[in-house]
């Protein structure tokens, strides 16, 4: 039987920065993940100035710049859509930067799984955790984990402080007994990559009109096309490569019933010839996965046991994003830990759960309604074919769904959206 103060699963970009903090903070940590770096993970490879902010964070300055090779940086948001094109450049704000970064997840979940490891956290890779363990026959509190590594040797770690932050369908939390609220949002993307003159435009593009049943030369040529109340991306990447994807959400009737992939080419297929997309420039296969939202599975502290990012749902509904929330979950979480870790009590581990409640619990109830409505195809169009003629309205959306608000408010838009966020109650 092994020790540590800690024991993180999944070194995700929540599990890695967790596992740094906690060592940051003089912990003996260990972190265990089932793959070996580089891996790859479905995802955009997307970071908006939070998770840039979330970046800086955890000490990766050089990456939250967009400077080593294989990390671009961006000076804000194309949106397509109502027949506008609208170029949004990211706010200039007090808290936050004003500029986004894009990597593959390959190239950005390595970097912060060894800076967690160059911060003093030991990184198990190969290693697959199989369930937890027990402090008593009760099954009343977690004490550590049991895992199995690749060459079939198995054993148990125990520790204080266990993190679970092993992805959306979080085996660990169901384990626990812990499982998927399923009145709360969910997500499915997909997406590819594209060898692209698009990778040099210096933009994220984001896609508010997606349409299935296009048929060939995309939304022109198909007689039959039904709106789809999703959004789709295409954000450009170091090395000439575009991520390009699109999702929906369960709030929609088309949620079921669609091909993510055959949507996803007859999209492509409506590209400009001159943005070079094809199945001839196109790297690797589509791939898609879930986007678990709005704490779809709570609480984040059971049983002992922090779960932090996707394990939790905690996925922004208002944009997809999750890499940002996973990191601020974990400098929370570790906060949380180390204190209960010096004062040898249980105790101080409730501030994780408030401490994420406070945070975001008042934005994702209004995000919670906001899916709702864009679930409806009707309310979607109206509000594309409305608020992308008004650049006004479409920054104050911007913002909103990009959750970047000064805490002290400087103009109309972060009075409006922290007074709204503060009144609406964490649920
Ligand atoms: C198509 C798509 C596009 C997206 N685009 C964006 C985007 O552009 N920007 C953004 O911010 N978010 C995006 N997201 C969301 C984002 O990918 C997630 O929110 C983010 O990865 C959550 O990080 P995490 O650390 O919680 O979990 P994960 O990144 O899922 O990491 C979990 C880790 O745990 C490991 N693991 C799992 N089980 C075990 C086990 N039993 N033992 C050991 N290890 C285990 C896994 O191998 C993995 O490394 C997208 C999601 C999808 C599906």
């Amino acid at each position: 039987m092994e020790h540590a103060d800690a024991v993180v699963v999944g070194a995700g970009p929540g599990g890695s920065a967790a596992a740094h903090f906690l060592a940051e903070a003089g912990h003996d940590v260990v972190l265990i993940e089932k793959e070996s770096f580089p891996r790859d993970k479905v995802c955009g490879d997307g970071l908006t100035p939070r998770a840039v902010q979330a970046l800086r964070s955890v000490g990766l300055a050089d990456e939250a710049e967009g400077a080593p090779p294989g990390w671009q940086r961006q000076q804000g948001l194309r949106m397509y859509g109502g027949g506008v094109v609208l170029d949004l450049p990211w706010p200039q704000l007090e808290d936050w930067p004003a500029h986004s970064v894009t990597a593959t997840r390959a190239t950005m979940d390595e970097a912060l799984a060894r800076n967690a490891v160059k911060t003093g956290a030991h990184l198990w890779e190969r290693t697959e955790v199989t369930g937890p363990v027990w402090q008593r026959a009760s099954q009343r509190r977690v004490a550590g984990v049991r895992y199995r590594r690749e060459d079939g040797t198995e054993g148990e770690i125990r520790a204080p402080i266990v993190l679970a932050a092993d992805g959306g369908s979080s085996r660990f939390a169901v384990a626990l007994g812990l499982h998927r609220l399923e009145n709360r949002p969910m997500g499915v993307a997909i997406r590819a990559y594209y060898r692209s003159p698009r990778a040099e435009m210096g933009m994220m593009e984001g896609f508010l009109e997606l349409y299935r049943g296009m048929g060939e030369g995309g939304a022109e040529g198909g007689a039959k096309k039904e709106l789809l109340p999703g959004y789709g991306w295409i954000f450009p990447l170091d090395d000439g490569l575009v991520n390009v994807g699109w999702g929906l959400l369960n709030t929609s009737e088309h949620f079921r019933s669609t091909n993510y992939r055959r949507t996803l080419d007859e999209w492509v297929a409506g590209f400009p010839p001159e943005w070079g997309m094809s199945a001839a420039t196109r790297v690797g296969r589509p791939r898609s996965a879930g986007l678990p939202m709005a704490h779809n599975r709570k609480p984040p502290l059971y049983r002992g046991a922090m779960l932090v990012g996707d394990a939790a749902g905690m996925v922004n509904p208002f944009n997809g994003e999750g890499i940002s929330y996973a990191i601020e979950a974990a400098a929370f979480a570790a906060e949380a830990a180390d204190t209960a870790l010096r004062a040898r009590s249980d105790g101080p581990l409730l501030r994780y759960e408030r401490a994420v409640a406070d945070a975001w619990g008042g934005y994702y109830t209004l995000g919670r309604i906001f899916v709702d409505l864009i679930g409806q195809p009707a309310v979607m169009r109206f509000c594309t074919e409305h608020g992308m003629p008004r650049p006004a309205l479409m920054r104050f959306v911007f913002r909103m769904m990009a959750h970047l608000t000064d805490r002290r408010p400087k103009d109309l838009t972060d009075a409006v959206l922290n007074t709204l966020s503060r009144a609406v109650p964490a649920a």
